[in-house]
Parts: structure tokens; C-alpha cells; sequence
């Protein structure tokens, strides 16, 4: 059943050089307990997209949809203080580096009991600035919250937490701060997780735990993950489903086995032929040339000139998708179903 819903959604800054379309008229479906990719290389648009959705674009920025809907909820009809109770309660999100979302002056356990209060119904939440009801709450270290912010902190894997409860960020190493922010996240069981990037500052061995964490995560929270990565491989590790998006379009979507199987697009074909594998050793071959500059992009298809299938017809015709299969799309003109590998 579909969770989140998101139609013709376009997100415009008007900056001094122009209107850069950051997104560009974008559909978006998360199905409930679904972990669903968005992925692409740097400035393709995922990051605005997934703030578009959930009220976080800030001026020149203007987002226009024709319609967002969470949990049967019209998001693009709430104001600014519904939208900020939905975040962090239903819907959460992780970003990048921990340390900018962090606070380095207070414990990681005050922190995490702080937004168990937020969001739940602990008995002790009331209606005051977040640091005056730190100073009320934050030492009382039998509290319900406090309890389960310890509880938090061991589903995410972090040891001996009712000790680490008292520590500080910088006590932590960056995979564990990784997952008091993934702790701090799920404080408020939200029904939709967006992850932007989560992992791309670790290790490779900590990013496949933390990856493996937020799937088993997923599951006992029934939580939906939207995970927003440049990185193939880790769509490959967690997604049920891939949306690939490029100069702020989505431009191919399909079941993440099928994406990877069966590959329709010649950008989502690039994207595979310039990442790593588990297991194979090839050639990695990137793809030339980099994300155009999206202020009033003239040609139709904005990987033209980037795409070694790319005809005179792809500057004039913008490419709307086609089928290539169950549940698989493309926006690509060089590509008929009918032909197509599936068919
Ligand atoms: S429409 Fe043309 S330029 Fe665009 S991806 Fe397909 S072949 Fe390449």
C-alpha cells in the first residue's frame, strides 16, 4: 500500500544567472515498509527532492506539485508548524555527517531522550523551548525516555549502552555516531525514513554493518526507507525498488534485481559501468563529461550530450518513459519496449 505519493512535483530557484530546475516535474511512490533508492551522481536533484517533500526547501527555492500525499495526507496543503510536527515524528530523516546534526555539548543520551519526548507520549513533553525542557528533564536520568533512548541505542548495535548513554559525540567513532542519529531517528517510530547519503563518510566495512542495520531496522519498526545515495552499490545492498535520477529527472525505475539485471537507460547503464562490484574485477569505465548546469537547459533529453546513443532527435524530443517490462520504466527514445532485452 502506498505510503507516500508524490505527483508533477517541480522545484525552481531564481537565482541572479536564471531559474535553476533542481526538479523537474518528478512522480514518487513509497510503498509502507518499502525501502525504495534515489539514486544519481551529485547535483542530479535527489537532495532537493526529498526537502521538497517534506517543507525543508528555503528561498529562492519554489516548490510546486500537484500533489504530495503522506499517510493520506496532503502534504503540499500544511502549513509550516504541521510540517515540522511530521518531521522527525513520522516522517525522519539521516543525513551525511552526524556531527553537523549532533549537538557536541550534550550527552548522545540527553539528545536521544529529548527526541523520545518530542515525539512520544512519555507524559513529560509540554510546550516549551527544546533547550529550557532539556534543562527541566535532561538530568533526570530515570525517566521513561531516558529508559528508552539506552533501548534505542542497543537496537542500533551500539555496546554497553546503558554507559554510552552518558557520552558525548566525540566519544564516538563515525560509524557509531552514525547510529545514535539512525537511534535519534526511529525515537519517534517514524512511518517513512529518508537517509541522504547515511553512509558515504565510512568505512566500507562499517557502511555494509550500518546498511545491514537500517534493512533489519526497516523491518521491525515496519519503517520505509527512501535512501538517497550517488553510490550503486548501496541501493544494490538495501533497496526493494530504484528510482535513478539525473539533471532532475527520474529517468529510469524498476525492482532493484531487475535494474541491475536488465538495465534500460544509457545514463543508469553508465552509472553500473563506473562502479565496483563485490566479486568482479573489471575495468571500471566512468562516464564522460559531468551534470549539466541545470539553469535553462536547451535540449530535450539532459543527457544528450553526454550519451554515446544520443541522435539529433534527442535535443528536440524530451523523452517521456516507456515500459521495458513489469514495473520497469525508461525515459530514453532509442529505447522500444518492443525490442527491448524482456520482450
Ligand atoms: S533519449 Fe537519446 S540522448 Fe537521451 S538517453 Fe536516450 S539515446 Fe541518450
Amino acid at each position: 500500500m502506498s505510503l507516500l505519493t508524490v505527483k508533477g512535483l517541480t522545484t525552481e530557484f531564481h537565482t541572479r544567472r536564471g531559474v535553476v530546475t533542481a526538479v523537474d516535474d518528478v512522480d514518487l511512490t513509497v510503498n509502507r515498509g518499502e525501502l525504495v533508492g534515489l539514486v544519481g551522481e551529485s547535483g542530479s536533484g535527489k537532495t532537493v527532492l526529498a526537502e521538497s517533500v517534506v517543507g525543508l526547501v528555503e528561498e529562492p527555492g519554489v516548490v510546486t506539485a500537484d500533489s504530495i500525499v503522506f499517510d493520506g495526507q496532503r502534504l503540499d496543503q500544511l502549513t509550516e508548524s504541521e510540517m515540522r510536527t511530521l518531521r522527525g515524528g513520522k516522517i525522519a530523516m539521516v543525513f551525511q555527517d552526524p556531527m553537523t546534526s549532533l549537538n557536541p555539548t550534550i550527552s548522545t543520551g540527553e539528545q536521544i531522550a529529548e527526541a523520545v519526548r518530542l515525539h512520544n507520549d512519555t507524559g513529560e513533553s509540554i510546550s516549551l523551548p527544546a533547550e529550557l525542557k532539556r534543562k527541566i528533564f535532561g538530568a533526570a536520568k530515570d525517566t521513561e525516555s531516558w529508559r528508552r533512548a539506552i533501548e534505542l541505542l542497543e537496537e542500533v548495535g551500539i555496546p554497553e549502552p546503558s554507559v554510552r548513554v552518558t557520552e558525548y559525540p566525540h566519544e564516538f567513532s563515525g560509524g557509531m555516531r552514525q547510529r545514535v542519529m539512525i537511534s535519534m531517528a526511529l525515537a519517534g517510530e517514524p512511518d517513512l525514513l529518508i537517509a541522504d547519503e547515511p553512509t558515504t563518510a565510512l568505512d566500507v566495512t562499517v557502511q555494509a554493518q550500518i546498511l545491514e542495520d537500517l534493512k533489519s531496522l526497516s523491518q521491525e519498526f515496519d519503517t520505509a526507507i527512501l535512501m538517497i545515495t550517488h553510490d550503486l552499490a548501496v541501493v544494490a545492498e538495501t533497496c526493494d525498488r530504484v528510482n535513478v535520477m539525473y539533471a532532475g529527472n527520474i529517468i529510469e525505475r524498476a525492482p532493484a534485481d531487475e535494474l541491475f539485471a536488465n538495465p534500460q537507460h544509457p545514463y543508469t547503464q553508465g552509472l553500473l559501468a563506473s562502479t565496483p562490484r563485490a566479486n568482479k574485477r573489471r575495468k571500471l569505465d566512468p562516464i564522460p563529461g559531468n551534470v549539466p548546469d541545470l539553469t535553462n537547459i536547451s535540449y530535450a533529453c539532459h543527457f544528450a550530450p553526454r550519451c554515446p546513443e544520443s541522435t539529433a532527435e534527442c535535443y528536440d524530443v524530451e523523452p517521456e518513459f516507456r515500459s521495458m517490462g513489469p514495473d520497469h520504466v525508461a525515459a530514453c527514445l532509442q529505447r522500444d519496449p518492443e525490442v527491448s532485452d524482456r520482450e
